[in-house]
């Protein structure tokens, strides 16, 4: 076996990565302000690097799947809420905080859906799987016809299931989503300018139901049309192990920076 040199996180935030402390976490409540770098630190005595699991994924994107050889990249990650990571000009973006990129909590309308945040009408509240989901739920309320009417619990997967099946609120609901989603990604382009755009999460499996709404709204809403010259626009190639590389990237990044 091998030495260990260090040991790298992709951690849910919001999180510290300078210090390694995790904020708050929702799903792990006892991890409030915890300090898990230097707790591991301590005990393997090795140095501990760590980042959000959104940013990882767009960290490995670029050093070993879809973003290889790109300096400026954006990567979102649409499942269950919407993560970010951006490349840009060669390093990954962390912020003065740590708490840069965080791209699903950008305020498209805000006047819009809450967010799971607590905060409304952010991206994740309009484009996320619970956000399609949420939006056919309130439509059948409202009195729309739709194969799904039956359903009690819904998800993004039965809402793309339906629209495959010509079920016209399903199809609106994709639409919707990738109407706002282009308004978003017309916002980071402005931004990062980024030379690849890396799609990860499952709801970007829905393919075309999100995409074609989605280009059709970037083209509308992006400030200037070259943002979109030779904009690669791409599913992301590491899968569930996204995060787990990312960490592994962040590690040997930081390792080899501080033996220079
Ligand atoms: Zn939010």
């Amino acid at each position: 076996m091998g030495e260990v040199d260090a040991i790298g996180i992709a951690s849910p935030g919001p999180l510290d990565p300078y210090t390694g402390t995790i904020l708050d976490t929702p799903n792990i409540p006892e991890w409030e302000n915890f300090p898990l770098g230097p707790k591991l630190s301590e005990r393997f005595g090795v140095p501990v690097y760590l980042d959000n699991d959104a940013n990882m994924a767009g960290l490995a994107e670029w050093q070993y799947g879809a973003g290889k050889g790109h300096n400026d990249l954006v990567y979102l990650t649409i499942s269950t809420g919407i993560g970010g990571g951006v490349i840009s000009s060669g390093h990954l973006l962390q912020g003065f905080r740590g708490m840069g990129g965080e791209l699903g909590h950008m305020t498209i309308d805000p006047n819009g859906p809450l967010c799971g945040c607590g905060q409304h009408g952010h991206a994740e509240s309009f484009s996320s799987g619970p956000a399609i989901a949420r939006y056919v739920c309130e439509q059948i309320e409202a009195g729309q016809p739709s194969t799904l009417s039956a359903q009690t619990q819904l998800s993004a997967a039965q809402v793309a299931d339906a629209a495959f099946q010509d079920d016209a609120l399903a199809i609106s609901a994709f639409e919707r989503a990738g109407y706002y989603l282009g308004i978003a990604v017309a916002n980071y382009l402005a931004i990062f300018d980024p030379s690849i755009l890396i799609f990860g999460g499952g709801v970007s499996q829905s393919g075309e139901l999100l995409f074609r709404p989605f280009r059709e709204s970037l083209q509308k809403h992006v400030f200037h049309h070259h943002y979109l010259d030779d904009l690669i626009v791409t599913k992301a190639a590491l899968g569930d192990d996204a995060g787990l590389l990312g960490a592994l990237a962040l590690a040997r990044l930081a390792l080899s920076e501080s033996k220079v």
